[in-house]
């Protein structure tokens, strides 16, 4: 087996070799740490049939404990000049491809039928650049791709915010935005010390499962999403103000918010913080014949 390039002495080499300097407008915090790497990809639970996506290679890290451990391995890196070093660092894994592009513009749904051929298990694994952690979700999510789902790194309070529940503090429309297609988990918390250069903020990884069916039934998603973010717009005001504030023509229509509260069961004083997706389903569901 060929010499982990994740250790602090291996990833200096190969970084004064190229003469290689980190942009932190691109999230550049390289992994140093051969556990953390091995504990991330067994929460991912590859088979040696299972392709992997990666997104931000940097200087193959990741990469090198993913082509370990399933059939192939495929990375979007939007940094030109970590293609020459992930050639020399990859070339031992032909079971690799680096794309140089920009994952937030890639083709990811084509890009998987074309690599992943005849494979029915395919997972997403990542240290995320920060800058973009949650468009990169995002994405991938509404995207519709064929994936079992994601694991990555990320800031651990975005990672608060995703799998919250209701009524606490981090709970808010991008946890539903998630917990609507994926079981969300944190699933380990990482110190700072493992990166190069160490990033300013706390580290968790994530273990997204998508769902079979999202978790709620609606007639229409778009504006489920779209009340659920109105809901959120002010998180001291109450659901009634937020509506009639934030949904097209809402001030106009108020009578026809607070009927579609007392349809779907919920007080207009409550916050949305305290509901549950059932009930934002719900509520969604009863507004629509009013707004669409
Ligand atoms: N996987 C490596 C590791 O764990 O050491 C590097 C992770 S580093 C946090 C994030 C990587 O994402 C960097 O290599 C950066 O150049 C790349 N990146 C940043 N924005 C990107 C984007 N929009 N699309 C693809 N890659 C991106």
């Amino acid at each position: 087996m060929h010499k982990d390039i994740a250790t602090p002495v291996r990833t200096k080499a190969i970084l004064d070799k190229y003469g290689f300097s980190f942009k932190k407008s691109l999230g550049q915090n390289f992994l140093i740490d051969t556990n953390i790497l091995n504990r991330i990809v067994d929460h991912a639970e590859l088979t040696p049939e299972s392709g992997a996506i990666e997104i931000g290679p940097g200087i193959g890290a990741l990469t090198e404990q993913l082509a370990r451990r399933s059939k192939k391995v495929l990375a979007f890196e939007i940094d030109q000049r970590l293609l020459p070093i992930l050639e020399e660092t990859l070339a031992p894994y032909s079971n690799t491809k680096v794309i140089n592009e920009d994952v937030l513009k890639a083709d990811v749904k084509t890009a998987i039928e074309e690599e992943f051929e005849g494979m029915n298990d395919i997972m997403v694994v990542a240290n995320l650049p920060y800058y973009v952690t949650t468009p990169i979700i995002m994405k991938l999510l509404e995207d519709k791709l064929p994936i079992r789902g994601i694991v990555c790194m990320l800031q651990k309070e975005v990672a608060d915010r995703i799998a919250a529940k209701p009524g606490s503090k981090t709970y808010g429309s991008l946890s539903i935005a998630i917990q609507y297609y994926m079981k969300a988990e944190t699933v380990m918390i990482v110190p700072k010390t493992v990166f190069v250069p160490q990033p300013n903020v706390d580290s968790a990884v994530i273990r997204l499962t998508k769902l079979q069916e999202p978790a709620v039934a609606v007639k229409s998603e778009s504006f489920f999403f779209q009340v659920t973010r109105a809901s959120f717009a002010q998180r001291r005001k109450t659901l009634l103000n937020n509506l009639s504030s934030q949904l097209p023509n809402g001030k106009a229509k108020k009578e026809q918010i607070v009927e579609a509260l007392h349809q779907a069961g919920i007080e207009p004083s409550r916050r949305g913080e305290t509901l549950s997706l059932e009930e934002f389903a719900r509520l969604s569901d009863h507004l629509y014949t009013h707004f669409q």
